[in-house]
């Protein structure tokens, strides 16, 4: 590998920071990754301190198996050996279904047995620059010299908000409550209907399965956030109740196929959020930084796109400072990388959740203006010739503007009355009703 820099520090031992390191170092880099959580314990629960959405339920997309089997094949073997399962659409990769807990505790090990990565406990306070230059960063008061800083510190980090900003972006409009279960041996399953389990669109809420590793799986039902009714939700009975209420939900929670092994799991308000980083002359905001990650974008849980955004860049970072001799090139290079193929799932994102948030508010569709996606992506049920264009932007093989050809005849298609149809079960007052009379047993 060709470089004129020295020392790597990684800030972020998440799924990006991992996976970027171990890549460095397999390619002979020394890398020390800093994070403020001490890792997965011999024994017993991983408490994981600094990413709320840890215990959240994932599903994985087939980019991150692509990634894997790419770079670390060795970790995709530990992920299967540990209860983890690769599924397949054709001859290709479509999703993994596994916790994301276990995800990173075997990359985590993965990354505690390379030979040329440091893994180092502590909280990273800010960036340390000399000459306009990064030199290091400050951890727990000390400083750890690197010549190139990688920040994958995520959607909560702030040590380099002074030099980014915040960037741009809105709330995404999507708040998750789930519970986890794990399925009796021999105990079948309920009923599916795509690659992450089973996924429910009603007109104001949404409701999803999640297969995970080991037969564990998450109930989670998706709501705007915004009425304060829905916090009962986090109440065991009431969350069983709602689930109970609608009818293909109510098969996963049938006791003899279902041991719920924690507790209900609510989620906070989420942000598509978008930050580049290059100055107004085009310039990296401090040379030897480089953002990668939820760092540099993130996105509405509801697509499960984050975790394959987050490697497709951290490969093609690494693919640019294995190319070049000039990290502030690389950083200027992967900028414009990330506006081109990362920014518009963001927008993507911002358009199309502005617009379902409307709809989950009691709205009809919008017909004055070009519809948002997952309304192209619907209309292909009343349409099977759309399936050609909207199929590769399903699978995140053709960007948001390969949907262009397909939304005048989409919009024709909603204009003439036309509407998805939805699976048995309450309309969104009918379900706050339930969750507003159940009582919740302490
Ligand atoms: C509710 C929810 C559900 C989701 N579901 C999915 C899904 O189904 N599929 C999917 O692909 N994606 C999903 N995502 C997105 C996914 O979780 C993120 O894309 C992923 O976590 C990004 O990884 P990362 O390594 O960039 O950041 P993170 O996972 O946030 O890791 C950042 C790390 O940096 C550390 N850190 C931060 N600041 C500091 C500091 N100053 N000092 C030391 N350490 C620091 C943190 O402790 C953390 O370990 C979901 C997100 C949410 C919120």
């Amino acid at each position: 590998m060709a470089g004129g820099y020295m020392g790597i520090v990684a800030v972020g031992a998440g799924p990006t920071g991992l996976f970027t390191a171990i890549a460095l170092a397999r390619r002979g880099r020394d890398v020390t990754v800093i994070d403020r959580d001490p890792g997965p314990p011999a024994h017993g629960d991983w408490r994981r301190k600094g990413v709320m959405q840890f215990q959240h339920p994932h599903s994985f997309r087939g980019q991150v198996v692509e990634a894997l089997r790419a770079e670390m094949p060795d970790v995709l073997d530990r992920l299967e050996s540990s209860g983890a399962a690769v599924v397949m659409h054709g001859d290709r990769a479509a999703a993994l279904h596994c916790r994301r807990m276990v995800f990173e505790r075997e990359l985590w090990r993965c990354a505690a047995e390379e030979p040329r990565l440091r893994l180092v406990c502590g909280h990273v306070d800010d960036v340390v620059a000399h000459r306009g230059r990064t030199t290091g960063v400050r951890v727990d008061g000390r400083q750890v010299s690197a010549d190139l800083v990688i920040d994958a510190s995520g959607r909560a980090s702030r040590f380099t908000r002074a030099l980014r900003g915040r960037g741009e972006g809105a709330d995404c409009g999507a708040t998750y409550v789930g519970r986890q279960y794990r399925l009796p041996a021999d105990a079948p399953g309920g009923p599916t209907n795509s690659v992450i389990g089973l996924s429910l669109g009603f007109p104001e809420y949404g409701a999803v399965v999640f297969l995970h590793d080991s037969r564990v799986y998450t109930v989670a039902l998706i709501h705007t956030g915004d009425d304060h009714r829905w916090h009962r939700l986090r109440h065991d009975d009431v969350f069983e109740a709602a689930v109970g209420a609608i009818p293909a939900l109510a098969d996963w929670i049938q006791p003899d196929r279902a041991v719920p092994i924690a507790s209900v799991l609510p989620g906070g308000r989420l942000q598509n959020r978008y930050r580049g980083q290059l100055d107004d002359s085009g310039r990296p905001v401090l040379p030897g930084l480089i953002s990668v990650g939820d760092s540099v974008c993130t996105t509405t849980p509801l697509a499960g796109r984050g975790v394959a955004l987050a490697l497709m860049q951290a490969r093609e970072l690494v693919r640019l400072l294995e190319d070049h001799r000039d990290v502030d090139a690389a950083a200027a290079e992967f900028d414009q990388w990330c506006s081109r193929r990362i920014k518009p799932w963001f927008a993507d994102h911002v358009r199309t959740d502005g617009e379902r948030v409307r709809r989950w508010s009691g709205h009809d569709v919008a017909l004055d203006r070009p519809l948002p996606s997952d309304l192209v992506v619907a209309a292909a049920e009343a349409d099977p010739r759309l399936a050609d264009i909207v199929g590769p932007y399903i699978t995140m093989d053709a960007l948001p503007d390969s949907l262009a050809p397909a939304e005048r005849r989409a919009r024709e298609i909603f204009s003439c009355g036309w509407r998805p149809t939805y699976p048995p079960g309450p309309t969104r007052d009918e379900l706050i009703s339930v969750v507003s009379t159940t009582p919740a047993v302490a």
